[in-house]
């Protein structure tokens, strides 16, 4: 499994499916998550809520799948990561969750590339250097897909992840 490192905007990637770092309520919020369904359109979160509807709120660490509507992706998996507190509420566990769970979700729907933001490093203040960790360790023990692309949208995760995936590559 290939796995890269960009410096983007995640709705302008062509990839089969993109990751959405949503909130529990699956309506949409700021951040990526914003970013995501404004450039996809209404589709999206009418999808959202027909979801909501049917399930009630996701959990953190789990997934849903939806279309991507006007994006250049084929597929948006939303996925609830942790907010950190203090690192004493298995925040850990859980975001390791999002990557798995995200990845077994784009595998059950026969989507074989994926694009990950840096779920939680926002207004959810995981610590970069640390979600950096947990995000390769969880997408290199789960090679399930053809190709994961991390999506960096400010210079110091772009930073962090470069140095990470260079050292792992040599
Ligand atoms: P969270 O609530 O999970 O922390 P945020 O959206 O606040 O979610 O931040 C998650 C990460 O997404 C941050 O590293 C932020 O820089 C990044 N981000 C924000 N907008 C975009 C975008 N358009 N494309 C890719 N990443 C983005």
């Amino acid at each position: 499994m290939k796995i890269e490192v960009v410096q983007e905007d995640i709705t302008k990637i062509k990839v089969d499916v993109i990751v959405n770092a949503a909130n529990s309520s699956l309506l949409g919020g700021s951040g990526v998550d914003g970013a995501i369904h404004k450039a996809g359109g209404k589709e999206i979160l009418e999808a959202c809520q027909h979801i909501r509807n049917r399930q009630g709120k996701c959990k953190t660490g789990e997934a849903v799948i939806t279309t991507a509507g006007n994006l250049p992706a084929i597929k948006v998996i939303h996925t609830v990561g942790p907010v950190y507190n203090k690192g004493n509420k298995r925040e850990e566990k859980l975001l390791e969750n999002c990557y798995k769970n995200s990845l077994f979700l784009a595998k059950e729907n026969n989507l074989k590339t994926i694009a990950f933001p840096n779920i939680s490093t926002g207004i959810y203040r995981f610590p970069k250097e640390l979600a950096a960790e947990i995000a390769i360790k969880a997408v290199q023990e789960h090679p399930i897909l053809e190709k994961v692309t991390f999506v960096c949208f400010d210079e110091e995760n772009y930073k962090i992840y470069l140095n990470k995936v260079i050292l792992l590559v040599k």
